[in-house]
């Protein structure tokens, strides 16, 4: 394979991966054009194995997505509904905690994960209760909760500053952000596709901030919809310098659009597997500095979520329990999966499943 790696028409960037040499904007964007995925799969593998050997984690968590209520109208999104339509939800912090705690004596989580929408009339309490209350009752339970997009909503409801709400936030309990509402940052698809969003900036500035404050988060990208290659690449080089400049970020999620129910439902297809292994591949290599790679299965399907691992990921998400935002847009995953299904489905691969914590400290039971 490397000899026909190295005289491909991308052996140059073979060359630079073996030497551990950073890829560039160009080098980006043709390996996204590129049609060579097998070669594209196995420099990805490389450098898989060299920052993460043939350990797969998972997470043992739950999410809960609050409210399904949202003062936004992303043209991608099928989860958001407004105050008065029917199927809008908002869940009472008892409801929240109810959840939770049903789920708990269910399985042993080590993590929630908690988003949801722009709620516009829930205050800024509602969140800090919400923390403090999961947290006195689950001490041991990381909460990994609120999009940058939820937290300069709150900064806009209380009157604080992006910093001040964060404290507050971690205050009550909070652990770390799960990093979405990134989309792609090119200002031209976020005016097509969210244009009320919070800009890359403000996204960017969130994370910044809370990395400055020790408070660790994901980044996520949504792709397959109206981006093209060079916006893709620019998404990925800008985490990577803020990567470079904070040291904050834990794990890369590339999510892939589900049209369905969406405005975009007759305008755009799903993502072949062929794109959704090459965006996990070229993630994994213009993202050098980012320890992990995430397959969110839910989005991936099962089969492919495990041909992912031998492209570039190395953590295949969690036991999940109830997804809500996905499957609201037709994805036909299981909701959840049991510790049973993620060891077997990760086993069959020529890896090794290790459950993490959020931070990904190995769990010992
Ligand atoms: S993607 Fe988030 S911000 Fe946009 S409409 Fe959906 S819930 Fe609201």
């Amino acid at each position: 394979m490397r000899r026909l790696a190295l005289k491909s028409d991308i052996g140059d960037i073979v060359e630079k991966v073996e030497q551990g040499v950073r890829l560039s904007f160009d080098d980006g964007v043709r390996l996204l054009k590129s049609s060579n995925l097998p070669v594209i799969g196995w420099m990805a593998d490389i450098v898989r194995r060299r920052l993460n050997g043939n350990r797969t984690y998972y997470v043992v968590n739950r999410h809960i997505n609050y409210t399904n209520v949202c003062k936004n109208r992303c043209r991608f999104c099928a989860f958001s509904k407004s105050e008065s339509e029917p199927g809008a939800y908002t869940l009472t912090i008892e409801e929240v905690i109810e959840k939770a705690e049903v789920a708990k004596r269910e399985v042993d989580f080590t993590e929630l994960h908690i988003v949801g929408g722009l709620h516009p009339s829930l205050p800024f309490d509602y969140y800090l209760t919400m923390l403090s209350e999961l947290k006195k009752r689950m001490p041991d339970v990381h909460l990994q909760a609120f999009t940058a997009v939820e937290v300069e909503h709150f900064s806009r409801i209380s009157g604080l500053s992006v910093r001040d709400v964060l404290i507050k936030l971690r205050n009550a309990g909070l652990g770390s952000l799960p990093g979405g509402g990134a989309e792609v940052f090119s200002p031209r698809v976020r005016a097509q596709l969210c244009a009320e969003k919070l800009p890359a900036e403000g996204w960017l500035g969130v994370m910044r901030t809370a990395h400055e404050l020790g408070i660790k988060s994901n980044a996520t990208m949504l792709y397959h919809h109206v981006e093209t290659p060079e916006e893709t690449i620019d998404h990925l080089m800008r985490l990577r310098e803020l990567q470079d400049e904070t040291s904050g970020f834990l794990a890369f999620i590339p999510l892939s659009f589900h049209p369905k129910g969406t405005e975009l439902e007759h305008q755009s297809k799903r993502s072949s597997g062929v794109e959704d292994l090459k965006i996990i591949a070229v993630s994994r290599l213009m993202l050098d500095n980012f320890p992990h790679i995430k397959v969110f299965w839910i989005m991936f399907g099962l089969k492919l979520a495990q041909v992912a691992l031998s492209f570039g990921a190395d953590d295949f998400d969690g036991t999940v329990v109830e997804e809500k935002i996905t499957h609201s847009a037709g994805a036909e995953t299981p909701e959840g999966l049991s510790v049973a299904e993620i060891t077997r489905l990760i086993s069959e691969t020529d890896t090794v499943p290790v459950e993490r914590d959020t931070l990904y400290n190995e769990v010992r039971h």
